[in-house]
């Protein structure tokens, strides 16, 4: 039995997010980006994006971009972006290494007879290992092999021992390498398969923890024998497991299929903050509430509180948290994205703060403009009224008190109070019969504009 060693832990982090650029990400890829991110943030550490784009078939660098663009809109800024189709000389030197310590070997099966091997196996009732055959073959049988065309795959020759480590998230785990096959590094067309590229980029790149999906937890005790291998000393990462997000139907997000991308949650104007807190929140808090940024949530999310039960991700639930996290967004960080919605000039954060109540998604914002600045066709239901209350319309200029110092006023002359006082004012000026409080919209829609909206 052998534990591993663990990394430092007085030294600051580095951690990666290793997507493979082949799709859009979804809200459970952001959930591992951002467990990785808030992890380093916290801590004074690095986060790298490493592009796993070994499979040059299905690799795209539309998707790399649009993936950066991704964790941009998310708050996500990578200190340091990799591509492993760039390094392709270090993975061959690694695979060197290896084959001088005896630890990489050549098989000649092909795909159907691996696929009997294991049948047969599976038929005698016994785990569907690797038998190490080509392990076994003399240089005359390889030459054979060879000489008939074949093309060797290569494998990692694992020590049959038990591999623990403290996993962060999933507390002592262990895996018994014997009921493991050798995994294959380099198929016969000479590609590399993810396993090697990734360890020899977690050593090259100092990564210290390893945080992403329980869908690896099996890939983790080869890569712990692999980083004995190919680190200078002998030193694995920690590993930290998360539990992964599913559908509110229970369905298992893809890329292939596109279900809850990124981009399709940013199209449905969902704010990227509160995103961000359900992405890492959902599973171990009931009741999530909106946060300023990600630093605050970093203060809240960690990996190590992520449940072991498969998380739903409710897109209702995101939406109402979008809601309320615009709700609470101060103005100054929503100025520039209020300008490209040509909400901009002196009264722009008057009018953030009277409307942003009322937002379920900032695009909202162009309907309250409208109302606040420009044309309104109003419900007029009884002009005389409407005709008596701008009599007393109050000379500029308005203020917060205003609305009060009018309406009372607007009782005395009429005697309307209470909803019969103010649901005709409200649909006359606004159009709507709810919406913001009018004492804040009334100084930003202005006494012309009030005086013909109530006499039309
Ligand atoms: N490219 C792998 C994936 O997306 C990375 C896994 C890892 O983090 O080691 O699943």
């Amino acid at each position: 039995m052998t534990q591993m060693t663990q990394a430092s832990q007085s030294t600051p982090p580095v951690v990666r997010f290793a997507p493979s650029p082949t799709g859009r990400i979804h809200i459970g890829n952001a959930r591992t980006a951002l467990f990785n991110y808030l992890f380093a943030r916290k801590r004074g550490g690095r986060f790298v994006l490493r592009f796993d784009d070994t499979d040059l078939e299905r690799s795209r660098a539309e998707y790399a971009h649009a993936i950066e663009a991704d964790l941009r809109w998310l708050g996500i800024a990578p200190d340091l972006v990799v591509r492993q189709s760039q390094r392709f000389a270090l993975y061959d030197a690694a695979m060197e290494r290896l084959r001088a310590m005896g630890r990489i070997y050549p098989c000649y099966e092909t795909q159907d007879e691996l696929d009997r091997k294991r049948k047969r196996l599976i038929a005698r009732g016994l785990p569907p290992v690797y038998d190490r055959a080509g392990l076994k073959l003399s240089a005359q049988e390889r030459a054979d092999l060879e000489a008939q065309g074949r093309k060797p795959h290569w494998r990692f020759r694992l020590d049959q021992e038990i591999v623990e480590w403290d996993d962060l998230a999933r507390g002592p785990s262990r895996i018994d390498c014997a009921s493991l096959s050798d995994p294959v590094m380099v198929r016969e067309d000479g590609a590399y398969l993810y396993t090697l590229p990734s360890v020899v980029d977690d050593v090259d790149l100092g990564v210290t923890h390893v945080i992403r999906g329980e869908d690896h937890v099996t890939n983790t005790a080869v890569q712990i024998q692999m980083f004995r291998a190919l680190s200078p000393q002998g030193r694995a990462p920690d590993f930290a497991h998360h539990n992964l997000l599913a559908a509110a139907s229970g369905e298992g997000l893809s890329k292939r299929s596109g279900s809850l991308s990124l981009a399709g949650l940013r199209e449905a104007g969902m704010e990227a903050l509160a995103t961000a807190a359900l992405a890492v929140l959902t599973g171990s808090s009931d009741n999530v509430q909106p946060v300023a940024s990600l630093l605050e949530l970093a203060d809240i999310a960690d990996v190590s509180h992520a449940s072991h039960h498969a998380a739903k991700f409710d897109e209702a639930e995101l939406a109402a948290l979008s809601a309320r996290t615009l709700h609470a967004l101060p103005f100054a960080h929503v100025r520039e994205r209020l300008a490209a919605l040509d909400v901009a000039g002196p009264q722009a954060e008057e009018f953030w703060l009277a409307v942003r109540p009322n937002l379920a998604r900032l695009e909202d914002v162009r309907d309250w403009r409208a109302i606040a600045f420009g044309e309104v066709s109003g419900v007029v239901e009884d002009a005389a009224f409407l005709r008596a209350a701008a009599a007393v319309l109050p000379p500029e200029p308005w203020d917060a008190a205003t609305w009060k110092t009018w309406t009372e006023a607007v009782k005395a002359a009429t005697g309307a109070k209470g909803r019969a006082l103010f649901h005709p004012l409200r649909l006359a000026l606004t159009g709507r019969d709810s919406g913001p409080e009018l004492a804040a919209l009334l100084p930003l829609i202005g006494r012309a504009r009030a005086m013909a909206r109530l006499t039309v």
